[in-house]
């Protein structure tokens, strides 16, 4: 019997976890990690790094806006940036609470500000990471880099796009899926749809 098997989760849990079954086969633009590898190197090296169950939900959900929208997996190198960031925080936001959405939305910024704070950050970005860079808008400015310090959420933003980087490690061992279903639990209140809506559908 599987950890996920084992015991009752949270629909929103078994919602993910179905949607990864579904999806997670997709390649992570490309790189050479599936997208279900890739959430799960990221969720991995959250939990290694001690980080609160909220923020390792975050590292596994970070890319799910990948899995929601039909673009080819080489929509940058077709110039098209997928903004898959929001897509994934309005799709998070009806089902998890604010610790979880604010990181995944604030992922990409969280790039282009460490790009501007860290000149040796850009040099270890892999190609792939370089490209979509361009395409969302470069290094922050001054202005921008102020701004986004004082977003709630955008250091742990910060956090997460380190391990996001990192996780593109081909034949890394992690745990699987099911083992960070309760993390996935452990953020969501029993029976309580949202903390807060996007006040959209889609
Ligand atoms: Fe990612």
């Amino acid at each position: 019997m599987s950890e996920s098997d084992s015991q009752a989760h949270h629909p929103h849990t078994c919602e993910i976890l179905e949607l990864f079954r579904l999806r997670g086969d997709s390649q992570y633009g490309s790189e050479p990690v599936s997208q279900l590898e890739h959430a799960l190197q990221a969720a991995w090296f959250a939990e290694q790094q001690g980080a609160e169950p909220c923020l390792v939900a975050a590292a596994l959900l970070h890319d799910v806006g990948h899995l929601l929208h039909d673009l080819p997996d080489d929509a940058p190198e077709q110039g098209i940036d997928d903004r898959h960031e929001i897509l994934a925080a309005r799709w998070l936001q009806r089902r998890f609470p604010v610790e979880v959405c604010a990181p995944v939305q604030l992922h990409v910024a969280a790039k282009r500000y460490l790009c501007a704070v860290e000149p040796e950050y850009f040099n270890q970005l892999s190609p792939a990471s370089i490209l979509s860079l361009r395409l969302q808008g470069g290094a922050m400015t001054e202005q921008e880099r102020l701004a986004f310090e004082q977003l709630p959420g955008s250091a742990a933003a910060v956090r997460l796009r380190r391990w996001d980087d990192a996780a593109k490690l081909t034949g890394l061992q992690t745990p699987p899926l099911e083992h960070f279903a309760r993390q996935l639990d452990a953020c969501l209140v029993p029976s309580t749809p949202a903390r807060h809506d996007a006040g959209e559908n889609g």
